[in-house]
């Protein structure tokens, strides 16, 4: 049986985001790392690789397939009860020791991670998102942009099927990856994980080209929400919190921030994991920082007031929800509050479809979706 390596060096095509640089070397602009690859070689992620001159990338395979309330992403202001349509690759650019997706993140670097992949195309995912009745398309679970040549490929299918698309990503981009994505992306949720370049250099990466991600996404005009996860202990100060929310209220008071608990995970297991209060008082620092739209996440029930949607005019709730299930959705066919009209940014549909949230998506392989077609 051929090796997890092996079996991807098969699926593979030459890549678009790279520019040969001397001796044979060549650049990588698909992530932060920015990585000069020696002939022969892989970059930081493993996945792409220089062979003769030329930078060959991931290809014709997912790591899996699962449809979801876009609640679960967390998108909040992007079609509130769509379905979204998730897949993603193999492999990441950081290592975080709590990575919640490892063992497709992971599956290079940790010989416990195991994740063989599926043979996949464009056009079957898109096929299959549809039957299930998507309406968006996620690339997510890995880290996409080490893989942005096969998701604007999955991109380019689904627009024509007018389906919306999305990144969930830990937003180590570079201009270039940027201006890629761009004609093809809708939605882009990016994880700041901290604001401390230190703890950065824990997980592998720099906050530099994070936050210069969040700055040019916002300025594209791609719709974008951050979500935090909460780790007691590595960015949980509130020095840290304020310093990462006045950032976020710098660039734009209206980016809608998730501040989620940590529970214990892959290498990560000494931290407690996040009380609802720490939660709240992130929310607050948030708050305080100017930011309008602050929902504390994955503690259903325990937040209170912030799982939902406020009308920053007028205070009213205009989206109430528990967990990812929306109780009430009170906003007009253009996206403002129906009590004051005040505008509510998001991408909003005309009228709320209700929300598919009841019945089991599970994940499942591509023989089986092949075999449904
Ligand atoms: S995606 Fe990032 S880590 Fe991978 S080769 Fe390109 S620059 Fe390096």
């Amino acid at each position: 049986m051929s090796s997890l390596r092996e079996v991807l060096n098969q699926n593979v095509r030459q890549g678009e985001l790279y520019e040969p640089i001397e001796r044979n070397r060549i650049r990588c602009y698909a992530c932060g790392h920015c990585c000069p690859i020696p002939e022969g070689q892989a970059g930081v992620c493993k996945v792409r690789f220089n062979q003769a001159g030329k930078l060959y990338v991931p290809w014709g395979y997912v790591g899996g397939v699962q449809c979801d309330p876009i609640e679960k992403k967390p998108f909040f202001h992007a079609y509130p009860g769509a379905l979204a349509y998730s897949f993603g690759m193999l492999g990441c650019d950081l290592h975080c020791s709590y990575c919640q997706n490892w063992v497709t993140s992971q599956a290079l670097r940790d010989p416990n991670a195991v994740s063989r992949p599926l043979e996949a195309s464009p056009e079957l995912l898109v096929r299959d998102a549809l039957r299930q009745g998507a309406k968006v398309l996620v690339s997510t679970y890995n880290e996409p942009l080490i893989t942005a040549e096969w998701a604007v490929a999955i991109f380019k299918e689904a627009k024509q099927a007018g389906l919306k698309t999305a990144f969930v990503s830990n937003g180590n981009g570079t201009p270039q990856v940027l201006e890629y994505l761009r004609p093809w992306i809708d939605f882009y949720k990016v994880d700041l994980k901290s604001f401390d370049e230190r703890h950065y250099r824990q997980l592998g990466g720099r906050i530099g080209p994070i936050l210069d991600t969040i700055r040019r996404l916002h300025s594209l005009g791609v719709w974008l929400e951050i979500v935090t996860l909460l780790i007691p202990g590595f960015n949980n100060s509130d020095e840290e919190l304020r310093q990462l929310t006045g950032f976020l209220a710098s660039v734009s008071p209206d980016i809608p921030w998730h501040v989620t608990a940590f529970h214990k995970d892959y290498k990560m297991d000494d931290p407690e994991n996040t009380t609802p209060e720490d939660l709240l008082r992130g929310a607050e620092i948030g708050k305080n920082a100017g930011l309008r739209y602050i929902y504390a996440g994955n503690l259903p029930g325990s937040v209170g007031e912030r799982e939902n949607t406020h009308c920053p005019g007028c205070g009213g709730v205009v989206i109430e929800r528990y967990g990812y299930f929306i109780e009430n959705y009170r906003l007009t066919p253009q996206g403002a509050c129906p009590d004051c009209g005040t505008s509510i940014p998001g991408r909003w549909a005309e009228k709320f479809g209700g929300q598919i949230a009841d019945r089991p998506f599970l994940p499942r392989d591509l023989v089986t979706i092949a075999r449904n077609h």
